[in-house]
């Protein structure tokens, strides 16, 4: 089942170009999935976000079997017309909401017991029960129910919260999942050789895919190199590799180059927030009197909705005067952005020229003054 699931098109070193078969439809990969945490990409139409090239988006379990719950959503037909989102969905199971933003009531290797932030009431949740929620509201790909790690934990926290997210995964694969292919989720902290075991050990499981999970925590970025690098060797060649929350510019380049073939972020709706636009230069900040009269586009060549039509100056009006305009304007321009550089980077990796673009691409960057590296690293703090 798995090499129908996903099929490897071409390689350049470890880096591949795949293509992803779903219940609604292929999603080319690499690829990056704007994030619809609520059933919404932020200020997005589903029209416009498919138009940045996005087949896939992420939404997350967690928050929507809380509000508006699993009920309403199946009663909608699921949560593609729920949400009238034609292409393909992933949701995030919602183990990292459970265990670290949630009041968390009880915690054991059955399950968590939580209280609800929306409603105050107690919940209870299962690897069983997430997933059988996910199958429930039709989404394309479910993640298991995995338990993370802070940057930061111990040694021994780190190893319990693996060893307890591979007995919670064990107890996904148990559960018929229909249509809706099931992600398993790697943990095991910042220490190779647990990366490795727990890459392994999730692998095993037979699972459709293999995530790649409680990383890009604020850790050295030599340090997420080697934790993926001890993934990426212990996971079968023909599962798709879903790197969790990653989204600037070069680290996305990067982790494409050790063999990842799939993203998620927030970084481009939330730096929208900011008014910051990604661009190859790398942030611009419109809030800077530099822009107050700059005449030019976000980006020169990018065909999203506001390059197309407004100027750098007028954005900035928008964010001054408080205009939610310009919020959505440069939240289909950051996306714009992402999908334009996984377009760039399929194309690359159809002729072997993967290694020229991340290089062109790196010297573009360095030009225009910005660090090689962590120009996104940092993302803003909002729900
Ligand atoms: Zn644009």
């Amino acid at each position: 089942m798995t090499a129908a699931v996903f099929t490897v098109l071409s390689r350049e070193g470890r880096a591949r170009r795949g293509v992803l078969c779903t219940a609604h439809g292929l999603v080319q990969t690499p690829a990056f999935m704007p994030v619809g945490t609520h059933a919404t990409v932020k200020a997005c139409h589903p029209d416009e976000v498919a138009a940045t090239g996005a087949e896939m988006i992420l939404s997350n379990f967690y928050h929507l079997s809380l509000r508006p719950g699993l009920d309403l959503i199946a009663e909608f037909g699921g949560l593609h017309a729920f949400m009238s989102w034609p292409g393909s969905i992933l949701t995030d199971s919602g183990g990292y909401q459970m265990v670290s933003l949630s009041s968390l009531l009880d915690f054991d290797d059955e399950g968590v017991t939580f209280r609800s932030p929306y409603d105050g009431g107690t919940v209870r949740m299962t690897p069983e029960s997430v997933i059988l929620g996910q199958v429930r509201i039709g989404v394309d790909v479910a993640m298991a129910l995995d338990h993370p790690s802070a940057f930061g934990a111990s040694d021994n926290q780190i190893r319990d919260a693996t060893r307890r997210t591979h007995r919670w995964a064990a107890r996904c694969r148990e559960v018929s999942p229909g249509r809706t292919l099931v992600f398993g989720i790697v943990q095991g902290g910042f220490d190779p050789e647990l990366r490795r075991a727990s890459a392994e050990t999730v692998a095993g499981m037979g699972f459709d895919g293999l995530a790649i999970g409680g990383l890009v925590l604020g850790e050295p970025a030599n340090i997420r190199r080697a934790a993926i690098e001890a993934c990426v060797d212990a996971v079968p060649d023909p599962l798709p590799r879903y790197l969790m929350g990653m989204g600037s510019d070069l680290e996305l380049l990067d982790a494409i180059t050790q063999g990842v073939d799939m993203f998620d972020c927030v970084l481009p709706t939330r730096l929208a927030r900011t008014g910051t636009a990604m661009t190859r230069a790398g942030r611009l900040v419109l809030r800077r009197g530099a822009y107050r009269q700059d005449d030019r586009p976000l980006e020169l060549g990018c065909a999203c909705p506001a390059c197309g039509r407004f100027s750098r100056a007028y954005l900035r009006h928008l964010y001054q005067a408080g205009e939610i305009l310009g919020h959505r304007m440069v939240s289909l321009h950051n996306l714009h952005h992402l999908g334009q550089l996984m377009a760039e980077v399929r194309l690359a990796l159809e002729s072997g020229g993967l290694g020229e673009l991340v290089a062109h691409r790196r010297a573009e960057m360095a030009a225009a003054g910005a660090a090689a590296s962590g120009s996104y690293g940092s993302i803003p703090p909002g729900p």
